[in-house]
Parts: structure tokens; C-alpha cells; sequence
């Protein structure tokens, strides 16, 4: 079988290179070719021999992410891509573009199984978990077809990150190292659902990422309602993890709270997410949530969700409402992948 060259660190395919029986500059030059100028077929790396070209074809293969639909915002130029992945599978990934930079949202895995009760992604459980070269391609191709520079990565999309861990941890490496698009650790956001043991792993990698938990109920018993995984890992063990996130890393923690109406967004609410987040130096990000068709939620009215959120704000909680981009495209996470399931 072939293997994908686009899942090597850098120090990894000079290695690999030396095996072929060629010189470290090669690993080099083809690097650059796969992650700096994004090419996706041996033939177009003009500074490599064509005899080393075709014996690199035979071992080797560059699997990009191909682009099934492509739908833009007219409210605020937001895109959302559908990709296609080499055995049938899709995933989503979101382009939102902010006067600090183009931001990329990805897809860390084909469907999902943490089960989120108000997430459209989990509905049809977990297909598979995506490679790093999957994850890299979605940026590579959003960046080759808009033209525009990405400086700002976020892993929000379908899937848990966390539950795919090692191709994750490739993924970081190569996006943010020197030979590639080099995107600096600190533009790149990871967003879990509270896997402990691998929170706890990623501290001790010392990356420069951001962390952000999903916390959306701030009681082991409101948690509990919402998102299955919290049987698996309660709140006061995720929020210990987090604690070890921030001591480790030194890198404030983001905690996302998706508000639903008469759900998580009462005045017990506030008292307990400022019991939790009062004593922690971290990030708050309120996010209305998005409904989905199959699920029966609804967020509040915006004063009320500005009221949630001026309260907190006045009992010293550093809080945010996220901004809606691209609402009138495909709202909520995954259901432009579910229209096509359907289909
Ligand atoms: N599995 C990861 C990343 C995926 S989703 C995680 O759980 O963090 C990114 C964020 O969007 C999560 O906070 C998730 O809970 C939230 N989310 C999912 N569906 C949503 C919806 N319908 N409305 C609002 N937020 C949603």
C-alpha cells in the first residue's frame, strides 16, 4: 500500500528520505512542494527529477480533500465548504473572514460520537477519524481556492478532536512548523467535549494552542442532560484538567457555553458558572444555539442573552457572545454534510 506523504513531520520525511536513498535537501524541497505551496501531484514539484518524481508516485501518495459545494454568506462573505475525502466520506469545514484575518474552521472527524444532545454532527454517530493530512487539506484547499491567506485555524468543526488525538497532534505540528504555512500555535484554537486523560496529554505537549471546553452546563447534573460524555468525565475532574491546561501551558483557557432557552440560560445558571469560572483566569464564549432540525432547542431572545451575559459580566466573569457569521448559510454545525446524507 501506498503511504500518504502528506502525514510526515518534517523531521519525519527527512528520515523517510534517507530510506528512499536520497540526500536531507530533497525532504526539504518536497516538503515545501506538499505544505508551503500546496501542490497535489508529484509533477508539479519542478525542482525534483523526473525519475525521482515517478519513484516517489510509486511509493507514495498526495491525497488531497476535494470540494463537493461551496455556499457564501451574503451578510458578511462567510463560506462554508463541503470536501469529499478519497473513500466517499464528507466533511465540512467554514472560511469566516474578520478584519484581523481569515479564519478557517475544520473538521477533525467524519461524524461524531460524543452525542451532544443540541449538535447536528453526532446524529449520525462516527464514520471514521480523519487523518492529518485530512485536516491539513481542508486548509490547503480553502487557502488555493480563495487566494487569501489563512492565519487562523480552529478545530470546531465535526468530530471531537481530542478522540482523535494522534493524527490531531500531527496536524498542529505540521500546520504551525517553520516549512510549512506556518500559522503560530497561539492563531490555532482546539475545542473539546472534556476527554480528561487526553487534556491531561496535551498539557504535557507544551503547545502554545488555545484550549477551549465545551462546557455548556455549569453543575455536574446540567452537564449531565446535555452531553453524554460528562457519565465518562465529570465536571470537577474537567475542570481539574483545565487547570493543569493553563498551569502547564500558561495559556488562558476558552470555555464555550452553547445558550438554550429555558435550558442553561436561567438565573441559577448564572450563579453557577460564576461559582466555576470566579476563581479560574479564563475566557468565557456565549454561543446562541444554532437549532437543528432534528433536535429541539431554541436560543433565547438577544436581550435576554445580553442580560445573561451582563450579569456574569458584573459578577467578574470575562465573557463574550460569539458573533454570528454566515447565518444565512446552513446555520448550525454540520447540517450542510447532513443535507447531502440525506440526499
Ligand atoms: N467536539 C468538540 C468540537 C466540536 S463543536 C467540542 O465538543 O468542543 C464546536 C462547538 O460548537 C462546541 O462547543 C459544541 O458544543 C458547539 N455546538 C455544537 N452544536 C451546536 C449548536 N447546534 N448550536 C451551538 N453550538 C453548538
Amino acid at each position: 500500500m501506498k503511504k500518504d506523504i502528506c502525514a510526515y513531520t518534517y523531521e519525519q520525511l527527512e528520515s523517510e528520505m534517507q530510506a528512499f536513498g536520497e540526500p536531507k535537501f530533497r525532504a526539504r524541497q518536497i516538503y515545501e512542494w506538499l505544505h508551503g505551496k500546496l501542490v497535489e501531484d508529484f509533477s508539479e514539484m519542478r525542482n525534483i527529477p523526473k525519475n525521482l518524481q515517478d519513484r516517489l508516485r510509486e511509493s507514495y501518495v498526495i491525497l488531497p480533500v476535494t470540494m463537493i459545494e461551496r455556499q457564501e454568506s451574503r451578510l458578511d462573505g462567510t463560506m462554508k465548504f463541503l470536501f469529499g475525502l478519497h473513500d466517499g466520506n464528507m466533511v465540512e469545514s467554514v472560511l469566516m473572514r474578520y478584519h484581523h484575518g481569515n479564519s478557517v474552521c475544520i473538521s477533525s472527524q467524519a461524524g461524531c460520537r460524543m452525542g451532544c444532545r443540541f449538535c447536528a454532527s453526532g446524529i449520525g454517530g462516527l464514520k471514521r477519524n480523519l487523518s492529518a493530512s485530512e485536516m491539513l487539506g481542508q486548509v490547503y484547499q480553502i487557502q488555493k481556492i480563495t487566494g487569501e491567506r489563512v492565519s487562523n485555524v480552529v478545530v470546531m468543526g465535526t468530530g471531537e478532536p481530542l478522540d482523535n488525538y494522534r493524527n490531531l497532534l500531527l496536524f498542529l505540528k505540521i500546520l504551525s512548523g517553520e516549512h510549512g504555512l506556518n500559522i503560530s500555535q497561539r492563531s490555532i484554537t482546539v475545542s473539546t467535549c472534556g476527554i480528561v486523560p487526553k487534556i491531561y496529554e496535551l498539557a504535557k505537549e507544551h503547545l502554545q494552542i488555545t484550549l477551549a471546553l465545551s462546557l455548556h452546563g455549569a453543575t455536574q447534573e446540567k452537564r449531565r442532560e446535555l452531553m453524554p460524555v460528562a457519565d465518562a468525565y465529570g465536571l470537577e475532574e474537567v475542570l481539574n484538567a483545565c487547570d493543569s491546561y493553563f498551569q502547564e501551558t500558561g495559556r488562558r483557557m476558552t470555555f464555550e457555553y452553547s445558550l438554550i432557552h429555558g435550558v442553561n440560560d436561567t438565573e441559577k445558571d448564572i450563579q453557577d458558572l460564576t461559582a466555576i469560572l470566579k476563581p479560574r483566569n479564563c475566557h468565557l464564549n456565549l454561543i446562541p444555539v444554532n437549532s437543528v432540525k432534528e433536535r429541539n432547542f431554541t436560543r433565547p431572545a438577544s436581550k435576554n442573552a445580553q442580560n445573561f451575559k451582563n450579569k456574569l459580566e458584573k459578577s467578574g466573569i470575562n465573557v463574550t457572545i460569539r458573533r454570528e457569521m454566515g447565518a444565512d448559510i446552513d446555520g448550525a454545525c454540520g447540517q450542510l454534510r447532513r443535507r447531502y446524507l440525506q440526499d
